[in-house]
């Protein structure tokens, strides 16, 4: 029923449309690893015509009154809220995650189309004396253009609205590449923006399953300003190095490896619940996710047996099935990742308390995991695990804490679970981070600048830092009277 509903063309210029080369390419369902329906596959060709349309707009969508603009994504925000539902269980089908995970994404998705929506209308410049006195500065603000968005499978609706929604507020146009592992979401989303009235070629979604070809097309064509991506450091690296040439605009939100701090002085089990979320909401799939699990050694012991109790009575099935709390992983290539990196640090002699294998049998689940006596040498310290495997080592001071806490090249999510507020305050402080959870395993908000630091990426989405990703500064030099 929800499979015989949905869309299965391109969107380009406000209108279904087929592959210029009328292919298509499957898309599964990761608790069983069945294709469940095919849909069309962009190419170039397809691309340059989402950008012809893109470009044909810019110019009347950014003259649109803000008041208009807003009033679309409002609606937009209304039609997703409404279709909820319908829009959760698409996400368990193509993505995994339980039905809970992905009702929670729902609300979180769609505010930020009510959060830009407000943000639509309080986009302001400034007006005032140079301090020579010879003359005025104005300064107003402008849509940076027609904007490439490429979005990851994780978080099939938010990541595309944290992109799109402020887009669409600040006067751009946008053609959004979705993940190939779901595109669905953003396809179905896709229609409702039309449903909601924005006018044609302003939003174009492209599934493809050659994402090089599609961004190296864009990218190579003077009409795109601006590329804005959610994905892995490495695809991130190249893109801006892409971007290089016609000097596009860039935000990148890459990797991480999370930092999960926990001190003698918290409260422990706060503590084990936060953990619980931070590193098994989405499966561990999650750039936020808490990849180091660092506990003071005074109580390591008790965080440890309580954080292992709870993970290994984690019941993990497909995501559309009631009671499951753990859903299966993406797809093979991430099974077999998370399988190596475990693998890896069981080598180097570290102990499994629960879990440590795939389950094998359909799809692609892995046992909900605990790792102690972590090894330094394990890759899982340093790479992104992406996968529901905790592991768990100790630190004596504050001081150590921080030091390895920032000992990664990466520097998005951080967590501090202690009841001292000037501890809270000064570790905050000093962690290279662009996110810091106080006593809280789970902080992404549309009202919160999101980004990060280091290789892990640049600009932010959310809050009103969000809208200036989309905004050129021009200075307008006036002349005394
Ligand atoms: P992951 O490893 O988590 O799948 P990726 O960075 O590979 O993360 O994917 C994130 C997004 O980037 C997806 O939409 C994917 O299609 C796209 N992507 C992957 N490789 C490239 C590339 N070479 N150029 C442009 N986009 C890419």
């Amino acid at each position: 029923d929800l499979v015989a509903g949905l869309p299965t063309k391109l969107l380009i210029g406000g209108r279904d449309a087929d592959s210029a080369h009328r292919a298509t390419f499957g898309v599964r369902n990761p608790a069983t690893g069945e294709t469940f329906i095919d849909v069309a596959d962009a190419t170039e060709t397809d691309a340059v015509s989402a950008l012809d349309a893109a470009a044909a707009a810019q110019q009347s969508w950014s003259a649109t009154p803000a008041r208009e603009r807003s009033v679309i994504l409002r609606r937009a925000w209304e039609l997703v809220v409404g279709r909820g539902e319908e829009l959760a269980l698409l996400m368990s089908l193509e993505m995994g995650k339980p039905l809970a995970e992905s009702r929670s994404e729902v609300a979180y998705g769609a505010e930020f189309l009510r959060w830009f929506s407000e943000e639509a209308t309080r986009i302001h410049g400034r007006y005032t004396h140079a301090p020579a006195g010879n003359g005025r500065i104005l300064v107003t603000k402008q849509a940076v253009g027609p904007v490439l968005a490429i979005t990851p499978w994780n978080f099939p609706l938010a990541m595309g609205t944290r992109k799109i929604a402020p887009a669409l507020a600040a006067g751009c146009t946008m053609i959004v590449k979705p993940a190939e592992d779901t595109p669905l979401t953003l396809m179905v989303l896709g229609r409702i923006f039309v449903e909601a009235g924005l006018p044609g070629g302003v939003l174009s979604v492209l599934p493809t399953s050659n994402a090089a070809a599609i961004s190296g097309a864009l990218m190579a064509d003077a009409r795109l300003r601006k590329v804005t991506f959610t994905g892995s450091t490495a695809v991130g690296k190249r893109l801006i190095a892409q971007s290089a040439d016609l000097v596009l605009r860039t935000s990148m939100e890459l990797g991480g490896n999370a930092p999960f701090i926990v001190f003698d002085d918290a409260d422990i089990d706060d503590a084990v619940q936060g953990a619980l979320a931070a590193k098994m909401r989405n499966g561990g799939q999650a750039c936020t996710a808490a990849n180091r699990i660092l506990v003071a050694n005074a109580v390591r012991a008790e965080f440890t047996t309580k954080l292992t109790e709870r993970i290994s009575a984690l019941a993990v099935g497909p995501g559309y099935e009631d009671g499951t709390r753990l859903g299966p992983l993406i797809n093979e290539r991430q099974l077999g990742a998370v399988a190596a990196l475990v693998d890896d640090a069981v080598i180097h002699g570290a102990t499994v308390l629960t879990g440590g294998h795939a389950l094998g049998g359909a799809g692609y689940f892995y046992a909900p995991t605990v790792l102690t006596d972590i090894p330094s040498g394990a890759r899982l310290l340093r790479e992104e695990i992406f996968g529901p495997v905790a592991a768990i080592t100790g630190f004596d001071t504050e001081d150590q804490a921080i030091a390895s806490a920032n000992d990664t090249e990466y520097g998005l999510a951080a967590y501090v679970y202690t009841r001292d507020v000037n501890r809270a305050l000064r570790v905050s402080e000093a962690l290279e981070a662009g996110l810091v959870g106080v006593n809280r395993g789970v902080v992404s908000d549309a009202a919160a600048p999101f980004g990060g630091l280091k290789q892990s990426g640049l600009g932010r989405e959310g809050g009103p830092e969000g809208i200036e990703e989309y905004i050129e500064t021009k200075y307008i030099a006036l002349a005394n009277p």
